[in-house]
């Protein structure tokens, strides 16, 4: 029982709208890196002001506020009326929802974990959307995650509470107070860096030595790196795991998707080609997925909610 009564607590609605708010404000930031940073000739500060990407005017700040403006202008430059792309808008408000679900989950009120994880989703949600459209994953946020990890472990050690060689690492009278010690979240946070990079090289290698050709980007190899540095040696296999389930489901729906395209086009045509050979093209056709975003799921899922993937795995 609290012997001395606090200030009177802040209603954690009031946490929920204002990280909603936060979350569409970075979201907004997060449209201008995923534009950016796969692009020659403009980096983060320069230009300093966002430009229409068809008629290059330079917006206002009316027609910069996250979602708001997106909605009012109908999705529609106001200058020369071409539309703007609905990811926008998408990134802006996925970017609200991961920062409340994050706040849910970890506890609303301002702590250094939650700003940890907020970095790591933000990193995410930009490497998926780039790697959607280029089919690259950008180095500033795999290398630069591969740089930050080390640093954010031994900040947040709370962000390997539950990676077991940081409990083993910790002395038992620190495990019991609710945590595990700093030089502990570093190793885990180092050991997490080396299997999640390592284990993508060893199966990049294994594909070649079976397939003949490339099954794996570096872009991947680099950004599992980077997260096995905050979600440790086992978040980083299981993050590998749930992303080649989803992105085995992709895959299969990819390849639905074009084969429909496929035999609809055939009909049309009347060329009378068979469903195998429709098959066969639909199978090239589907084979270009990026793993970049389905790597984010499986890192983002393990970020947040590990500790239910395990016991659901288990309970399978
Ligand atoms: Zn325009």
């Amino acid at each position: 029982m609290a012997l001395v009564e606090g200030p009177p607590e802040t209603p954690v609605a009031f946490w929920y709208v204002s990280w909603t708010l936060f979350g569409l404000i970075v979201g907004s930031f997060l449209n201008a890196a995923i534009w950016r940073l796969p692009r020659e000739g403009v980096t983060m500060t320069h230009p300093k002001r966002s430009k229409c990407t068809s008629c290059d005017a330079t917006l206002t700040w009316r027609e910069n506020l996250p979602l708001v403006s997106w909605l009012i202008q109908l999705g529609r430059c106001r200058s020369c009326k071409t539309p703007i792309s609905w990811r926008y808008p998408l990134v802006e408000v996925l970017t609200a929802g991961l920062f409340l679900l994050t706040a849910k989950l970890t506890g609303p009120e301002p702590s250094l974990l939650l700003f940890a994880r907020w970095a790591v989703l933000a990193g995410l949600v930009v490497a998926t959307f780039v790697d959607f459209e280029f089919f690259e994953i950008p180095d500033q946020i795999s290398i630069g995650g591969m740089f930050l990890a080390p640093f954010v472990a031994f900040v947040v050690p709370e962000l390997h509470d539950s990676t077991s060689l940081a409990r083993a690492m910790t002395d038992p009278a620190t495990l019991a107070a609710g945590g595990v010690d700093r030089i502990a979240s570093l190793a885990a946070c180092l050991a997490g860096m080396a299997v999640g990079g390592g284990i993508l090289i060893a199966i990049s290698w294994v594909g070649k030595l079976l397939y003949k050709r490339d099954a794996m980007g570096f872009g991947d190899v680099k950004l599992l790196a980077a997260a096995g540095g905050f979600i440790g040696p086992g978040g980083a296999l299981l993050a590998l795991l749930v992303a080649s389930f989803a992105a085995s489901i992709a895959g299969i729906a990819n390849l639905i998707r074009f084969l429909c395209l496929l035999r609809k086009r055939a009909r049309d045509r009347g060329t009378g080609k068979s469903f195998g050979r429709s098959l066969a093209s639909a199978r090239i056709a589907a084979r270009y997925l990026p793993f970049g975003p389905y790597l984010g799921i499986g890192i983002g899922v393990v970020l947040l909610a590990w500790k239910n993937v395990v016991e659901r795995l288990f309970a399978l």
